[in-house]
Formats: C-alpha cells, structure tokens, sequence
C-alpha cells in the first residue's frame, strides 16, 4: 500500500520528497501531499470500505502513510445523525448532524488529523511529538501520544477552561500554557520547531495532519449512501477542516465513488474572531488579522494559516459564511442539546447559529439536503454555559418538599385551581 507520490508546493507546483517539510522553499507556499490516483481507484472499492472496521483508517489509500497505521485505530467513523427534531425547529426537510463530538478518544474533530500525524511522525522517526493548540488539538495529541508511547509537549494560550487543561494534563504530557492568544502560540511553536526538531502535528507535519481531515468528509458520503450532501456547515479556526472537506468530496468524485452532484460548503465563525467571514463578505483574498474576544475558544484564531484557502473553498463551492455573536452561539449549544441529544462546545453552537443564520436569510433552501458538522463537545466547556442553564432546585428529602416543588413549577393551572 502507499499511493502517497511526495509533496508539492500548493502555489508554484515545485515538487518535494515525502519528508516532514511544510513550506515551500521557493515560494513559501504551503505544501501538499500528491497522491496517485489511478492507482487508488484500482486499489478500493464502496465494497472494499464497507468491509472494513469501522474507524478512519477505512479510507487509508486516500491518507498519507506508506505503513500500517499507528494509532487512531478507533478514532473516525463518529455518527451521522438524522436530526428530525432539530429540523423541524429550523424549517428544513433534510437535515443531519455529523457528531463528532464522540468521536474517540478525546471527543473532537482533532482526533481525525492527530491520528494520521501521529502515524506518520512514528514511520518518520520521530521520539517526541508537539502542537500550536486552542485546546483540542492538545488534549488529542496527548492522548495518542500516551498511546504510542511518545514523549509530548503541547502548548497552549492561557486561561483555556478546565476540560481542555485537565482533558490534556491526565494523559501526562508536558503542558506549556503561553501567556497571550493562540496566534502567540503559534508564533513561538514555529521556533521550537526549528529549534528542537519535534514533530509539531500542525507545523512541520501539517501536510500529513491536514489529510486526516478529510476523512469526515468521506465519512458523510459513505454515510448518506455515497452521495454528497446539498449543504454543509463546518467551523473555521486555522482553516484546516473546510478545505479538506472539500478536497474529499472531489477525491470521491475523481475515483468514481460518488457522482458529482455539488455541494455547497459553509464557514461558520464566532463575531469576536472572524477574519475569515469579514474577507469573505469584503470579496477580497486578504484576510486582516483580528484579536479574538470570543467564548469560542476552540476556534478563536485571529490569523488563520490557511484562510485564504476556506475562502477559495467556499466560493468555489458556490457556499457562504456567516458569523455569530455568543449569545447566539449560547442559543446554538442549547437548541442543539434540546432538540437531538447531543452537547456540543461553543464551536458546535457557533455551527448550528450559522446554519440558522443562513437557512433564515434564504442562503440556504429549506428543501435539500443539509449537513450540520459538530466539531466538538460541551463536556469540556462547562464554565461557557452554566450561567444559561437551570440551576438544580434543593429540597430535603420528603414526598412533600417535591410536592410542593412539583406545583409551583409544573403543574398545570386548572389542576391547580381544582386542588388535584
Ligand atoms: C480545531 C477546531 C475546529 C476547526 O478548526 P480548523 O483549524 O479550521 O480546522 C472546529 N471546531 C473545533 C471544536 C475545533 O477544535
Ligand atoms: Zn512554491
């Protein structure tokens, strides 16, 4: 196995090794892994996946390993779930949620990218590996690290909530916590980087780590019957997950496991770190950074690397974006929770706020297929939403405490008024 041919540079096209490189020595593009596609198309069949376990590895000719694959062995394959309730609260016919606020082992869309980086720092050689994180992306690299049996560094802003502290810290890496915001992080990771020569899983893997994005997209294909969706929803930080979204749906179509039916993809950020949006409702490819003021933590990156290709995506798709305020993305988190059952973080109600969004102002039709992406999950961000939530009602222990409780909250009036 192995269709990975090297890597070749996104802008001037100049091709490299398969090496840990991540930009291009000319240009300073980013780089890109180059597959060979008739090969893959011989190689895999919708029959061939199906039989397959039920993790992201299914689709493994289409990701950047040339072994067995290392870890993530239960990570991908998370729920797609038909969401009835929560269409009916927005208006639409057709309308699914693709959950990956479960998805193994640490409960966000990060446990798809960190899964394939891992595997390949391993076949590279590498002892110790690293990440430039917002929280998730830490908490998943310390867990697969613990797995493999690497040493681990994560580094993250300050005053991140306790799920994501704790959620990394228990799995016994070295937790650096940067005084200022991710694009701070980020800044000081590229010289550790250089420095110390780790494999940092969104910087000098970033090549291989972005591919395992994809995988949720081809998880929705699969999972709809080998058709795209109309519509999908996802969160832009970084810029990671939306363009692979849409580098997937065109690998199915260029293998032949999909018809080309077009799907349009939307950006959802938070108003208080939306470079993304603010470019592409100016219509310019120059993305301004901003400051972040969010409660969106997760996605609260001012100076996304790959923002100018969400941009590219998005219009090529024919798609949109919008932004929410959070407030709205409060109201996301709970409609999602109340309606389907499921507990999304604040990138997950800024994914269901922007969805609502476009669906009201008509940029989405209400009559065809929509694809909610839920990135990540609530358990995390208790501190975001106890203050919206009922607090519980104390009583002591007795039948007529409850009673009384019972009557001042939910009994109906005329049951009241008849002394029942
Ligand atoms: C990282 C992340 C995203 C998206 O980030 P990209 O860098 O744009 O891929 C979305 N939601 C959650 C919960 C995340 O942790
Ligand atoms: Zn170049």
């Amino acid at each position: 196995m192995g269709f990975v041919k090297g890597l070749q540079c996104r802008e001037c096209g100049q091709e490299y090794p398969k090496k840990p490189l991540h930009v291009c020595e000319t240009c300073f593009g980013p780089l890109e892994i180059v597959y060979d596609y008739e090969g893959i198309q011989k190689a895999i069949s919708r029959e061939k996946i199906a039989a397959r376990e039920k993790n992201l590895w299914r689709y493994r000719e289409l990701l950047p390993i040339d072994g067995e694959p290392r870890v993530g062995l239960y990570s991908g394959f998370t729920p797609l779930v038909r969401a009835h309730r929560l269409a009916a609260a927005l208006g639409v016919k057709e309308l699914y949620v693709k959950d990956d606020s479960v998805n193994h082992p640490t409960f966000s869309y990060k446990d798809r990218v960190v899964s394939v980086a891992i595997s390949k720092a391993i076949e590279f050689g590498f002892d110790t590996v690293s990440c430039a994180s917002t929280g998730n992306l830490a908490n998943s690299v310390a867990a697969h690290a613990a797995k493999a049996g690497l040493n681990c560094y994560v580094f993250i802003p300050d005053g991140l909530e306790q799920g994501k502290i704790i959620g990394s810290a228990i799995y016994g890496p070295r937790t650096v916590a940067i005084k200022g915001n991710y694009d701070d992080v980020n800044r000081l990771c590229s010289e550790i980087g250089d420095k110390y020569g780790w494999a940092f899983v969104n910087v000098n893997l970033r090549p291989y780590y972005s591919e395992g994005a994809k995988t949720h997209g081809f998880e929705v294909a699969e999972q709809l019957g080998w058709k795209l969706p109309k519509h999908i929803v996802v969160a832009s930080a970084g810029g990671t997950i939306l363009p692979k979204l849409a580098k997937a749906f065109k690998e199915l179509v260029k293998i032949g496991l999909v018809n080309d039916t077009g799907c349009k993809i939307y950006s959802a950020q938070a108003s208080g770190c939306a470079p993304i949006i603010n470019a592409l409702k100016k219509g310019t490819d120059l993305i301004s950074p901003v400051k972040p003021n969010t409660i969106a933590s997760s996605i609260a990156i001012g100076n996304p690397a790959d923002g100018y290709y969400v941009l590219q995506a998005v219009r090529e798709s024919g798609g949109w974006g919008e932004s929410v305020t959070d407030e709205e993305i409060l109201e996301g988190i709970k409609l999602l929770a109340r309606t389907e059952g499921i507990f999304t973080e604040p990138a997950g109600g800024t994914e269901v706020a922007v969805a609502k969004k476009l669906i009201e102002s008509g940029r989405i039709p209400r009559d065809e297929s929509i694809v909610i992406s839920i990135t990540g999950n609530g358990y995390k961000t208790l501190e975001t939403v106890a203050q919206s939530v009922e607090k519980p009602y104390a009583i002591s222990a007795t039948l007529q405490n409850f009673d009384e409780l019972y009557q001042r909250l939910d009994q109906p009036a005329e049951a009241k008024a008849a002394g029942i």
